[in-house]
């Protein structure tokens, strides 16, 4: 069957990969046996690439991890994470197809149809298999289209919106698969001029697909970012002194501070443009924690409006479009099904512990590429407004472990671990 909150009374899956990674670093124990996602992040990962488990290994240990849980449900969380032209405004995970070169064809046979095939085996059909719909794609297509000749092109025939509606014919198609388009976060689509296009793109979208708005469960957002759940010590609406608390460079006139808030209203303005009101958000939560001794007790004294907004916020970074392997960063709320009424769950999307990127040129077959947001002297562009880039030195490739980050995240972890 499919249920309307796929985390609701189940267990989660327990990826081995990263619980032998995790459990090998000092102190990581404590956390190995939390659910992360499993990303399929290029067609020789539906194999098992380079001594990594397959779709299938992952699916027939979930399957084990099942029966040795008791009766509740089991969900395991795949990633979908391949269109052509993949990352269109960054480099660092830049992927292996390209549509100047058949990219959607090769999209659809040789990833997708694949996928679905072994996702529709009887065998896996008792499980709850939550799929994460292509990160940061639709999101690109609201705000980088002037300055990115990749992301002009993955807004055209083949390209990001055909992806997804492919991606979600066949997936939802499966009784037992979930769906969750990912939504970015509020330090990128917060705004009102970003807001509204994106609520319509999100609709366009998903009801040019067979199933209309019903091939979807939910959006998640915060997928692989930094940006808190709640800010706790100060609010959006505040003022300090006369000035709006939105005037204030790290605020930067978003209407939104944090992800929960956030996310609510995304929903709401979604179910108010015709999707399904059981729509269930997802915040990731696995690196959004900010915990240590950086971290604010309270809402500062200042009454100089920057200086109040920087020492309140519990987000530490420089600034929030920073978003490579961030430093300071901790384990964020283990994953928690129903945390809010319109929350489906609190999830670890990005594997704590996994790069975001490298922080200089790696030769690489995966087609990624050095992005300077990854490099800690960078000095920044205009999207991170020429600030530094706030990230970790000596990281490695995306997706490569990254020792000295997972063992940053733990120490900062909030809740502690
Ligand atoms: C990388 C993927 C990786 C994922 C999870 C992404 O940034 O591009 O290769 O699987 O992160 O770590």
């Amino acid at each position: 069957g499919h249920v309307e909150n796929p985390y609701a009374g189940a267990t989660g899956y327990v990826n081995p990969d990263w619980r032998a990674k995790a459990a090998a670093e000092p102190g990581g124990a404590a956390v190995a046996n939390t659910s992360t996602a499993v990303w399929m992040d290029r067609i020789a990962a539906i194999a098992g690439a380079s001594g990594a488990m397959g779709l299938r290994a992952h699916l027939d240990e979930a399957v084990r991890q099942d029966a040795a849980n008791g009766s509740a449900p089991l969900t395991i969380q795949v990633v979908i994470y391949n269109l052509p032209n993949r990352d269109c405004s960054a480099l660092a995970s830049n992927g292996e197809l390209l549509i100047a070169q058949n990219g959607f064809n090769r999209y659809r046979t040789e990833y997708i149809d694949p996928i679905a095939a072994i996702m529709r085996d009887s065998a896996y059909s008792n499980l709850r298999i939550v799929t994460i719909i292509e990160p940061d794609s639709l999101p690109n297509l609201v705000t980088n289209l002037n300055s990115f000749p990749k992301c002009q092109e993955a807004n055209g025939p083949g390209g990001y919106v055909d992806g997804v509606r492919y991606a979600l014919n066949q997936l939802h198609a499966i009784t037992n698969v979930y769906t969750y388009i990912d939504a970015a976060h509020h330090a990128w689509l917060g705004w009102d001029s970003n807001f509204n296009p994106s609520v319509n793109l999100f609709y366009s979208t998903v009801s040019g697909t067979t199933a209309g708005v019903d091939s979807v469960d939910g959006f998640i957002v915060n997928t692989a970012n930094y940006s808190a759940t709640t800010e706790p010590y100060f609010s959006v609406s505040g003022t300090v002194g006369s000035q709006p608390i939105r005037q204030s460079n790290w605020v930067d006139w978003n209407y939104y501070i944090d992800e929960m808030t956030f996310a609510r209203d995304l929903r709401t303005a979604l179910v108010n443009r015709g999707f399904r009101s059981g729509l269930g958000m997802l915040i990731d939560t696995s690196r959004n924690g900010w915990g240590g001794s950086a971290r604010p007790s309270g809402p500062s004294s200042s009454t100089e409006l920057n200086a109040f907004v920087d020492q309140s916020r519990v987000d530490r970074r420089i600034h929030a479009g920073n978003w490579c392997n961030q430093n300071g960063a901790g384990l964020g709320a283990r994953p928690t099904a129903s945390p809010a009424a319109g929350f489906d769950a609190y999830v670890w999307i990005k594997p704590p512990g996994e790069s975001d990127g490298a922080s200089e040129d790696i030769q690489n077959d995966e087609g990624k590429k050095f992005d300077r947001m990854c490099d800690p002297t960078y000095t920044g562009n205009n999207l991170n407004k020429n600030n530094m880039s706030g990230a970790l030195p000596n990281a490695p490739l995306s997706g490569r472990w990254f020792s000295a980050q997972f063992r940053q995240l733990l120490a900062n972890a909030y809740p502690p671990v």
